[in-house]
């Protein structure tokens, strides 16, 4: 490279803003020296610089949109601890094609048993694959929407929670929903009808939604649009918390009964 030509090109990745590119030069240009590349494999790898630096740009700004509580992977979880989780399948909605097709998920089972492990790794899986994603649990919009009512921001929230391809809606079924909030998640799941994905997670089975909602009406129709295009994976099984808790020796004194004296 002669020494005009080498800012000029500087200074057009500059330009162009490609600062990945810019920073790999010299790097790269050397390697190709060193290797004997040919002009295009030259082309292949800088290009490859730039394309893998926004790829990880791209993947670490939607992870912190995705609001996850905590970081969960597919690699993570313990199939064989949990035998009533087909693994095929859960490896099978990795694949995203759900998401593709704007489908749902319904994770069902009891406290423990990997619920939120699964669809926080579902979330990441999707991220990888550049699926703009969002993560929130029940309780969190339960009090969002109350504030939202006050402030007339409903409409705003609706919006809002329609954008990401993937959303994620944590443990239903822990609170009863109020008409206010049972309306909204009808609104919620009519308008992502067929366009994008929810993974939902819940510890209460189908027959039980109507407690959820005090109607069964609205319940129905909910799970209705749903369950229409969906894939239910119900668990059973044992806690994984209380198996560490077990392990460590604290759970017995819970669950056994108190001897008598
Ligand atoms: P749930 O949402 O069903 O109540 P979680 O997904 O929150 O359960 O799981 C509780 C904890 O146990 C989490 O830290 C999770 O990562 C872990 N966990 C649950 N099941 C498994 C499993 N089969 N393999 C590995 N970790 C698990
Ligand atoms: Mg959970």
């Amino acid at each position: 490279m002669n020494e005009l030509a080498y800012p000029r090109v500087q200074a057009h990745l500059g330009r162009l803003k490609l600062p990945r590119m810019a920073d790999c030069l010299d790097g790269v240009a050397e390697q190709a020296a060193k290797h004997d590349w040919t002009y295009l494999e030259f082309l292949d790898h800088l290009l490859e610089t730039e394309v893998s630096a926004r790829y990880e740009r791209d993947v670490t700004m939607k992870t912190k949109l995705a609001h996850f509580p905590f970081p969960k992977t597919l690699d993570q979880f313990d199939f064989v601890f949990q035998p009533s989780i087909p693994e095929r399948q859960i490896r099978e909605l990795a694949t995203l094609r759900f998401v593709a097709n704007g489908e749902n998920v319904l994770l069902l089972g009891p406290p423990g048993v990997g619920k939120t492990h699964l669809a926080i790794a579902l979330g990441m899986a999707a991220i990888q694959q550049a699926v703009s994603v969002y993560f929130i649990t029940m309780v969190d919009l339960l009090e969002q929407l109350q504030r939202d009512a006050k402030e007339d921001r409903l409409p705003h929230r609706l919006h809002t929670l329609c954008r990401p391809k993937l959303l994620i809606l944590d443990e239903m079924g822990y609170f009863p929903l109020d008409r206010l909030a049972a309306q909204f998640l009808f609104q919620l799941v009519s308008r992502r009808y067929q366009r994008g994905s929810i993974i939902l997670t819940s510890n209460k089975s189908y027959g039980d939604w109507g407690d959820i909602f005090a109607d069964q009406v609205l319940a129905t129709a909910i799970l209705d649009r749903l369950l229409h295009f969906s894939t239910t994976i119900s668990i059973r099984g044992q806690s994984y918390r209380l198996r560490e808790k077990r392990k460590a020796g604290v759970f017995t004194e819970l669950t056994e009964p108190a001897k008598e004296v």
